[in-house]
């Protein structure tokens, strides 16, 4: 594994707790610690860091494909997939992004209503 220094680097390390559901060989799981829906679970990367969307490169395609189907694969088991869910990836300041370890929200559980700029 990458080591790094981010709060995310920490959990998949364990050295700090989190709500661990979903892990696969390449993708890691876990409850938001401040949920903006009732379902709030973020997939990161296990093995390596990629600060930000922007950082990307074209022969990480499949790793973005990887994050997309464990969020698809956890909304089915879990028995929200038919209802439907968001997926969201924040990028830098006007995204509000606060860790620099790519990451993908997944919300679900409600209505998520709509989004973008408020007042939008
Ligand atoms: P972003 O704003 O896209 O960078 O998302 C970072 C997310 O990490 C936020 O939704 C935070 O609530 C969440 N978060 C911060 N610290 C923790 C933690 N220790 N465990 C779980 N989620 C966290």
């Amino acid at each position: 594994m990458t080591q790094n220094d981010t709060l995310f680097g920490k959990i998949l390390r364990r050295e700090i707790p989190a709500t661990i559901v979903y892990e696969d060989d390449e993708v890691l799981g876990f409850k938001d610690i401040a949920p903006q829906a009732p379902v709030h679970v973020l997939f990161i990367p296990k093995h390596v860091l990629i600060p930000t969307m922007d950082d990307l490169l074209p022969e990480q395609a499949a790793l973005v494909g990887k994050l997309v189907l464990a969020a698809a694969e956890y909304a089915r088991r879990e028995g929200f997939a038919q209802e439907g869910y968001r997926v969201v990836i924040n990028c830098r300041e006007h995204a509000g992004q606060t860790v620099f370890h790519l990451h993908l929200h997944l919300l679900a559980g409600a209505p998520l209503g709509h989004f973008g700029v408020p007042g939008r």
